[in-house]
C-alpha cells in the first residue's frame, strides 16, 4: 500500500483562508492586524524567508513592515528597536529573524525575550512557553502549530493515538510534544541520547522527524499504517532539499506521509498569518477589557 500524500500547498492555502477571513472581520472592528519582521545583517536565506513573509502578508491584507539592521548592529540597538515596535500600535506581532550576526548570536534569548509577550508571533517567549505547557492559550511556535493543524485538517486521529516525536529543539520537538499532549496523544520525545530508537518508532501512530539528518528515518523504523511527518529541512545539494525521512521507501509502508520540499515547510508561514492574526485579536480584547485574556 502507498501512504496517502500529505501535500503542504493545499493545507497552507486553507489556514491562509481561515486568517485572511479574520483579517476581513478585524477591519470592520477598525483593526488592520500588523506585523514587523527584523532582519540583522545579509544571510540569503534569512532575506528570502524575510521576503516570503512579507509577500503572504500584502496577499492577506496585513499591514507589514521588513526592518533591515546592517550586519554589525549591537545588542543595544537592536533591544532599542524592539522597544520600539512593543508600544507601536500599528503593530501586532514582532518577529526577529534567526540566525542572528556572530556578535549578538549569544544575546539570542535575551534580545527574544525583549518583545512583548503579546506580540511574539514566533511563540519562543518563556511566557508563551509556560502558557503553552500549563494548557492555556498561547502564542505557539509556528511550525509545530502548522503540523498540528494540518493533522486536523487531514482528519488524522490524535486523541488516544501514540505519537513519536524525533528531536527535543525548542522551535519544534519540544512545543509538538505539547501541542500532541493538548490533543490527548501519549507522546514520546526521542533524542540523540535515546537507547533502542527503532523499537520506540515502530510502536508510533504519528510519528515526527524533526532531526536535521537526511533520509534518517527509514522504511524499517515505521509501523505499517502510520502518519509520519517529516520537518527536516536539509540541502544535499546546491538545489535538491531532503527531509528528514527517506520519503521513497517509507511512503511504502506509511499510512500518510509529508512530503520534502512541499509539505510542512509550506505551513509555517501560514501559521505566521494565523498567529499575527492571533495576537491582533488579543490585543484588541485586552484594549476592551484592559486585561491580558485570550
Ligand atoms: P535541532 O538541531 O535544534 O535539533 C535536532 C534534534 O535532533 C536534537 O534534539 C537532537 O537530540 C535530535 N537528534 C540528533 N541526532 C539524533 C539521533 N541520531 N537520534 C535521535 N535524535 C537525534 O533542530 P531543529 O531546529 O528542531 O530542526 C530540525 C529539522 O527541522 C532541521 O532539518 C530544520 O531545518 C527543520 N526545520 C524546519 C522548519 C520548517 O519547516 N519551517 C522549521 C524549523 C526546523
Amino acid at each position: 500500500m502507498t501512504a496517502k500524500i500529505l501535500e503542504g500547498k493545499a493545507f497552507a492555502a486553507q489556514i491562509k483562508a481561515e486568517a485572511g477571513k479574520q483579517v476581513e472581520a478585524l477591519k470592520t472592528q477598525g483593526v488592520l492586524p500588523g506585523l514587523a519582521v527584523v532582519i540583522v545583517g545579509e544571510n540569503p536565506a534569512s532575506k528570502v524567508y524575510v521576503r516570503n513573509k512579507h509577500k503572504a502578508c500584502e496577499t492577506l491584507g496585513i499591514y507589514s513592515e521588513v526592518i533591515e539592521m546592517p550586519a554589525d548592529t549591537t545588542k543595544e540597538v537592536l533591544m532599542a528597536k524592539i522597544d520600539a515596535l512593543n508600544v507601536n500600535k500599528r503593530i501586532h506581532g514582532i518577529l526577529v529573524q534567526l540566525p542572528l550576526p556572530q556578535q549578538i548570536a549569544a544575546y539570542e534569548s535575551e534580545i527574544l525575550d525583549r518583545i512583548d509577550p503579546r506580540k511574539d508571533v514566533d511563540g519562543f517567549h518563556p511566557v508563551n512557553v509556560g502558557r503553552l505547557v500549563t494548557g492555556q492559550p498561547a502564542l505557539v511556535p509556528c511550525t509545530p502549530a502548522g503540523c498540528i493543524r494540518m493533522l486536523e485538517l487531514a482528519g488524522i486521529p490524535m486523541d488516544g493515538a501514540h505519537a513519536v516525536i524525533i528531536g527535543r529543539s525548542n522551535i519544534v520537538g519540544k512545543p509538538m510534544l505539547h501541542l500532541l499532549l493538548k490533543k490527548n496523544a501519549t507522546v514520546t520525545l526521542c533524542h540523540s541520547h535515546t537507547k533502542n530508537l527503532q523499537e520506540i518508532t515502530r510502536q508510533a501512530d504519528i510519528l515526527v522527524a524533526a532531526i536535521g539528518k537526511p533520509y534518517f528515518v527509514t522504511a524499517d523504523m515505521v509501523k505499517p499504517g502510520a502518519t509520519v511527518i517529516d520537518v527536516g529541512i536539509n540541502r544535499i545539494a546546491p538545489k535538491k532539499l531532503a527531509g528528514d525521512v527517506d520519503f521513497e521507501n517509507v511512503k511504502e509502508v506509511a499510512g500518510a506521509i509529508t512530503p520534502v520540499p512541499g509539505g510542512v515547510g509550506l505551513l509555517t508561514i501560514a501559521m505566521l498569518m494565523q498567529n499575527t492574526v492571533a495576537a491582533a485579536k488579543m490585543q484588541l480584547k485586552q484594549e476592551e477589557y484592559g486585561k491580558y485574556e485570550s
